[in-house]
C-alpha cells in the first residue's frame, strides 16, 4: 500500500477546520486525533443581517462537551503524517500524477518523475484533479460567483468557546473559536473580496465590523487574509474500474457550515470498512466498489443537499424573503425536533441515525 503526494512536504496551508463531534471519534480511533490543538466549540450562534429571528445551539443541551471543534489545518495533517510514519504504508512526496491507465485488472499511475505504480485499488483523494483520467468519470460544479476569505481574527472579548453563523444577502460569515481568537469565513464576490484583501488592518476590521455587528464584541486584529473561490462540484459515480473516488474528488461544498472534511472523513471510515469486509484478492472488484458506492450515497447526497440549501436560501433574497428566513431561524429556536435536526448535523455531521 502507498500514497503518493504532488506536493514535496506539508501543505502549510493556514486554514482552520471545524471539525464534527462524530470526527474526532474517528480520528481518535486512528490514533490521529491533535488533541493538544483542538478547541471546543461549546455553542453556536445563528442570525441573520437585517431581519429578525436568531437560534443558539448549546452542546450541554446535547449532553455533550462539545458541538465539534476547531482544528488548525496543519495540526492535523502533521497527526495523521505521523500516524502514516509508524505504519507500514509508504507515503512518497513530490509524486504528481500525470496519467491513470485502468483495466479490469489493476489501474496504473505514472508520474511526473517517471515513476510507475500498480494497484488493484486506486482510491482518488487529490480533490479531482485526476479524475477526468478515468473512463466515464465526469463532474457537475455550480458557480456560487463567491470567494471565501479567511483570517484569524480577535475580539475584545472571550471567545467562551461559542461559533458563530451569520446569513448575510452578500453571503455567510463564520466566526469558528480558536483558543482566545476566532478563525473568520467570509464570503463575498469576487469583486468585494477582491477589495476586502487590499484594505490595511484597520480598516478590514472596520469593514468586519461593520458587516457582522457586534455580537462578538469588538474586533482589535485580524492576521493574514486568504481567498478561495467557492463552488459546488460533484462527481458523476464515485467508483469506476479499480478506482474509488473519496473527499473533495467526491464532493468539493461551500464551506458555510463545515461540512467538506468530515464528509470526506466519512468515505474514509467507510472504505476501511470495505476494505475489511473484502478478501485480498477481491480488493477492488465490483462487488467491493458497489457496496461502498451504495453506502456512501445517500450521506454525500444530504450533505450536498444541506449545504446548497443553506448557501441558496439564505444567500439569494429573491428565493426566500428575509421575514421567511427569519421566522425560520424563530422557528428552530422554539421548535425542537427541527433544532435536533440541525444540531445532529453539525454534531455527526448527519442526521442521527
Ligand atoms: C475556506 C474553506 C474553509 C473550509 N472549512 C472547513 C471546515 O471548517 N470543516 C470541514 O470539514 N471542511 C472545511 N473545508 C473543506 C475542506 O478543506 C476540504 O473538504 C478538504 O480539504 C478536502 O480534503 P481532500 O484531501 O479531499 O482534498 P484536498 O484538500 O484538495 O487535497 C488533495 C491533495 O491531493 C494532492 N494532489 C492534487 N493533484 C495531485 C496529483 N496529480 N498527484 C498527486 N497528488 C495530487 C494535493 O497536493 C493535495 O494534497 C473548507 C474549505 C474551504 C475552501
Amino acid at each position: 500500500m502507498a500514497v503518493f503526494e504532488a506536493r514535496g512536504g506539508p501543505s502549510n496551508d493556514q486554514r482552520t477546520l471545524a471539525l464534527s463531534h462524530a470526527s474526532r471519534g474517528f480520528l481518535e480511533e486512528a490514533r490521529a486525533w491533535p488533541a493538544a490543538s483542538a478547541t471546543p466549540i461549546a455553542s453556536i450562534h445563528i442570525s441573520q443581517q437585517g431581519g429578525p429571528g436568531r437560534t443558539v445551539i448549546e452542546a450541554s443541551d446535547q449532553g455533550l462537551p462539545a458541538l465539534g471543534y476547531t482544528v488548525p489545518f496543519g495540526a492535523l495533517e502533521a497527526s495523521l503524517q505521523a500516524r502514516l510514519r509508524e505504519s507500514p504504508v509508504e507515503v512518497a512526496f513530490g509524486q504528481s500524477c500525470e496519467a491513470i491507465t485502468v483495466t479490469r485488472d489493476a489501474a496504473t499511475l505514472r508520474f511526473a518523475s517517471g515513476r510507475e505504480a500498480q494497484a488493484k485499488l486506486l482510491v482518488l483523494a487529490d480533490g479531482g484533479a485526476n479524475s477526468s483520467r478515468i473512463p466515464g468519470i465526469s463532474y457537475e460544479t455550480k458557480d456560487y460567483g463567491q470567494l471565501a476569505l479567511t483570517a484569524a481574527v480577535r475580539t475584545d472579548r472571550a471567545t467562551l468557546g461559542r461559533a458563530y453563523e451569520r446569513f448575510t444577502p452578500l453571503g455567510p460569515v463564520a466566526l469558528l473559536p480558536v483558543e482566545e481568537r476566532f478563525a473568520l469565513v467570509w464570503t463575498a464576490t469576487p469583486e468585494e473580496a477582491k477589495r476586502l484583501m487590499a484594505l490595511e488592518e484597520g480598516a478590514f476590521l472596520a469593514a468586519l465590523q461593520e458587516h457582522f455587528g457586534d455580537r462578538a464584541g469588538r474586533f482589535v486584529s485580524a492576521g493574514p487574509r486568504a481567498a478561495f473561490p467557492l463552488r459546488l462540484r460533484t462527481v458523476n459515480s464515485t467508483v469506476a474500474l479499480r478506482t474509488v473516488i473519496v473527499g473533495n474528488a467526491a464532493q468539493a461544498l461551500h464551506p458555510i457550515a463545515g461540512q467538506g472534511l468530515n464528509l470526506g472523513l466519512r468515505d474514509a471510515v467507510e472504505l476501511v470498512e470495505a476494505i475489511t469486509a473484502t478478501a485480498p484478492d477481491a480488493l477492488g472488484s465490483d462487488a467491493m466498489l458497489f457496496a461502498y458506492r451504495d453506502a456512501r450515497r445517500r450521506d454525500a447526497a444530504r450533505g450536498v443537499a444541506f449545504t446548497d440549501f443553506l448557501v441558496s436560501a439564505f444567500a439569494d433574497r429573491r428565493r426566500i424573503p428575509t421575514w421567511l428566513r427569519g421566522l425560520a431561524l424563530a422557528a428552530l429556536d422554539v421548535v425542537p425536533p427541527a433544532r435536533q435536526l440541525l444540531a445532529d448535523r453539525m454534531i455527526h455531521g448527519a442526521p442521527a441515525p
